[in-house]
Order: C-alpha cells, then sequence, then structure tokens
C-alpha cells in the first residue's frame, strides 16, 4: 500500500467506500420496493374479489350473477365456483396450476416454472349453498419491475462508480500539483546546488501554500548559513596570509644575510611577532567553531563579576597608560552572576580592550557594574573614535572592521572580538547593545537578566 501514490490511495479510498453507501442504498430501495409492490398486490386481489360479491345475488334459492361482472381488472383474473370446487363462471390464467385448493380468507402463491401468481379465495354461503370467488394475479408484472431495477442498478452502480473515480482522481491530482512543484523545486535544488531558488506558494494560505513557506524560510536559514561558512573561511583564509607572506619573507630574508646578525634578529622578531598573531587568530577561530558547533561547554560557577572586572582593569591599565588613558572604574560591590569565569573575563577584557584601542589618547575607559532589582548590567564606554551609523549594525559581524588600518597590524585584531563577546553574552541569557557617536565614543552595554 505504501508503494502507491497518495493519490491512487485516497481515490480508492473514497471509491470503496462510495461503493459500501451505493450496495447499502440500493439493496434497501430493492427491499422496499419488492414489499411495497406484494404488499399493494395483495390488497387490490383482496379487493377486486370482496368487489365481486357486488354483482352476485340469490333471489328465491336462485344465483344471479350480474352479467356486467368484470372478471378480468387491472392484470386480476376473476373465477367462480360452486360451494363443491366446481367451475361455475370465468377461467384461470392460462398455465396456472387448477389443483391449487380454495382455502377461504388466505393469500397463497401458485408456481409453475419460472411463473408465478398470488391467489386469494373467499367463499360467501347462503343458505345450504354458497359460492367461491378465486382472484388470481400474475406477479410477473412486478417481477418485470424488480428486474428493471436490477438491470437499470447494475448499469448504473459501475457508472457512477467509474465516474467518481475517475472524476475524484483528476481533482486529487490536481489539489496535490502544488506537492509535485514542490518536490521538483526539492530536486531541482538538490541537483542544481542552487539555493537560491524559492518555492511560490501560490498566494494561498491553505496546507499547502503553509508547507511552502515552511521550506521556504528553511531554505533562507540554509542559504545565510552556507554564505556564512563561506564568508567565514575565505575571512580566516584571507587573515592567515599575511603574517604568512611576512613569515617567508622575512625567513628569506635572513637566509640572505647569513653574515648579518643584526637583520636575523630583527628577521626572527619578526616571524615571532607573525607566529603569535597566528596563533591567537588560530585559537580565536578555533573557539567560535567550537561555540558554532556547541561544544564549547560554559563551566558554570558563581563569579564575582566585581572583582572579574576589577582584575581586567588593573591587567589593561598599563597599556592603556601608553596612551595616556585612564580607567575609570565605578562597580556595585560584591555582584555575582553564574557564569563561566573565563569566558566573563574574556567579554570584559575584549570591551575594555577595544575600548582602549578605539579610544582617544589621553581619554578615558570607564567600566560601570550594576546590580539592578532583575538585572546585571555592565557598560563599557569610551570618548573615543566612535562607530558611524553604517558600521554600527556590522561591528558583531565576524572579521568586520570598521576601519581594518587601525589596529590590525598592531596585535593580530581579526574582527572577530565583539562576535566572541556577542555570543559569550548569549551563552549567558544576556543582551548587548552598543551606543556610538562618531568622533565623540561607544557605549557597550551588556545586561543578563537574574529573574529577580
Ligand atoms: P577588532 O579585533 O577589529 O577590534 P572587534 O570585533 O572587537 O574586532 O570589533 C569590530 C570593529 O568594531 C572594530 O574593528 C572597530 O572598528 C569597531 N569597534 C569595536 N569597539 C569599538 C569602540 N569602543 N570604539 C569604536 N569602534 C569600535
Amino acid at each position: 500500500m505504501k508503494q502507491i501514490s497518495i493519490k491512487l490511495r485516497v481515490t480508492l479510498f473514497y471509491t470503496a467506500v462510495l461503493a459500501v453507501i451505493l450496495s447499502v442504498v440500493l439493496g434497501f430501495v430493492f427491499l422496499a420496493l419488492d414489499l411495497r409492490l406484494v404488499y399493494s398486490s395483495k390488497a387490490n386481489l383482496e379487493d377486486a374479489v370482496k368487489g365481486a360479491f357486488d354483482d352476485i345475488d340469490f333471489k328465491g334459492g336462485q344465483l344471479e350473477i350480474d352479467s356486467r361482472i368484470d372478471l378480468y381488472h387491472d392484470g386480476i383474473t376473476l373465477v367462480l365456483y360452486g360451494p363443491a370446487g366446481t367451475l361455475l363462471l370465468g377461467s384461470t390464467p392460462s398455465g396456472f396450476p387448477v389443483e391449487t385448493p380454495l382455502i377461504a380468507d388466505t393469500h397463497q402463491s401458485a408456481q409453475s416454472g419460472s411463473r408465478q401468481w398470488q391467489v386469494y379465495d373467499m367463499y360467501v354461503g347462503y343458505g345450504d349453498t354458497g359460492i367461491w370467488v378465486r382472484g388470481v394475479y400474475s406477479l410477473s408484472a412486478s417481477a418485470s419491475a424488480l428486474n428493471f431495477v436490477t438491470i437499470v442498478a447494475a448499469v448504473a452502480f459501475p457508472l457512477v462508480l467509474l465516474l467518481s473515480a475517475a472524476g475524484g482522481y483528476l481533482i486529487t491530482k490536481r489539489a496535490f500539483r502544488p506537492v509535485d512543484r514542490i518536490t521538483e523545486a526539492a530536486n531541482r535544488i538538490t541537483g542544481g546546488n542552487d539555493l537560491s531558488e524559492r518555492l511560490s506558494d501560490g498566494g494561498g494560505r491553505d496546507e499547502i501554500a503553509r508547507l511552502a513557506q515552511s521550506f521556504n524560510a528553511m531554505l533562507n536559514r540554509l542559504e545565510a548559513a552556507f554564505e556564512r561558512e563561506k564568508q567565514f573561511t575565505s575571512d580566516a583564509s584571507h587573515e592567515l596570509r599575511t603574517p604568512i607572506s611576512v613569515i617567508l619573507s622575512q625567513a628569506d630574508f635572513a637566509l640572505a644575510n647569513p653574515d648579518d646578525p643584526a637583520e636575523i634578529l630583527h628577521a626572527l622578531q619578526a616571524i615571532r611577532t607573525q607566529g603569535r598573531k597566528m596563533s591567537a587568530l588560530v585559537a580565536q577561530l578555533l573557539e567560535l567553531t567550537r561555540a558554532d558547533n556547541r561544544t564549547l561547554q560554559l563551566e558554570k560557577e558563581p563569579v564575582d563579576l566585581s572583582a572579574l572586572c576589577e582584575t581586567v582593569a588593573e591587567e589593561l591599565d598599563e597599556q592603556a597608560r601608553a596612551r595616556g588613558i585612564r580607567i575609570q572604574c565605578a562597580l556595585d560591590p560584591g555582584v555575582v552572576l553564574e557564569g563561566d569565569q573565563t569566558l566573563l573575563t574574556r567579554m570584559v577584557m575584549n570591551l575594555v580592550t577595544n575600548a582602549i584601542a578605539y579610544g582617544k589618547d589621553h581619554g578615558y575607559a570607564a567600566l560601570r557594574l550594576r546590580q539592578t532589582a532583575d538585572a546585571v548590567q555592565l557598560s563599557v564606554s569610551d570618548d573615543g573614535i566612535g562607530i558611524t551609523p553604517e558600521h554600527l549594525g556590522h561591528i558583531f559581524d565576524r572579521f568586520y572592521r570598521a576601519d581594518p588600518s587601525r589596529r590590525s597590524s598592531q596585535n593580530g585584531s581579526a574582527g572577530l572580538g565583539l562576535s566572541m563577546v556577542r555570543w559569550i553574552v548569549q551563552a549567558h541569557g544576556g543582551t548587548v547593545h552598543v551606543e556610538s557617536e562618531h568622533g565623540v565614543g561607544s557605549v557597550f552595554l551588556v545586561t543578563f537578566p537574574t529573574g529577580g
């Protein structure tokens, strides 16, 4: 059953249901008709026999039969007999079994070969004599009516079934056409590897349209994921190309000057710097990939965020001072969050590093931590270069740098810091927002709902 199409299955099912319904209805009609015919023929027969006595009379011991007595009426034959069964008037239809006994007020049926009769007899006595009136009605007329109905049913039944099956199949096929189109489109997408193709929902709101819409939504997600993957691979190779070419050229340079220890030292230092840059980049890439694959496990524990921010500020103080930047801390004491200490440290570190890197010389980087009734809020702000509106929507994207020339050459920044921040914040159930004005400064606000 599973091998045949749904269209055929639906058609077979309702044709079978229709066949059962038709059979039951026809059976009822046939039975009702049969009963009705027999009933009405009995009633007519009885009326005809009783009516005959209106034309029969006894006057002065003499039997008088009205000459206008109608012995053949509406297919009923009347025959009159004396009390001992001697034929007085009329004759039974040809073929009728004459030996059928006379039984008063009883319906009998008589048969000869394939012919059938309904018989009704009545006796009326007059003094010591009397008269029998027998009514005979041939059932062939009713039988032929039933036969006609049978023949019509036998022809109409398969015809109706055939027509409704064919019509139903066409309608079902039509109804399933969008499904066929979806299948074709899915095959084209699989075969041609073209994820940009979409299915038409025909503008409807039915089940098929909803299926097409869900299918398209899935394709949108798939396409975006593939695009991201492609972009990620191309960006990652691009980022690795620069340090690799620096390493190769420095190595060539050192090999070309084997007698100049100062140059060799310089080349080795450059190679080490680029090596560190690559190592940092690869570590970040690995972490992001693990985050994507959800294999980066959060090791949750109560983390003292106030102390954590303090430590990060101290650690980055020297880097900030180098540019005359002051790190200002306004931290509510003892703010504790259930989270991963290492990742939360990375998050704060990335934000403050950015505030310093994109801050202005002799400016500030402000770190604020607040515990409100229902959330922990952390903000990192600076009075640096700010971000123009066209970049603002992208800075959390991987490898996105508003101004690539500015920092990447110095410390291996590859535009991955904020995407890591966003991932860490989301993994802790929080949100991160940025407000920035070009030339004025930026504020990154991280909120962790605490449900209280
Ligand atoms: P990067 O490694 O380049 O710093 P990030 O993902 O940390 O990468 O940041 C992405 C981009 O967002 C940066 O290249 C920079 O242009 C911009 N950005 C991030 N933080 C700040 C900030 N505090 N002020 C101005 N621009 C910023």
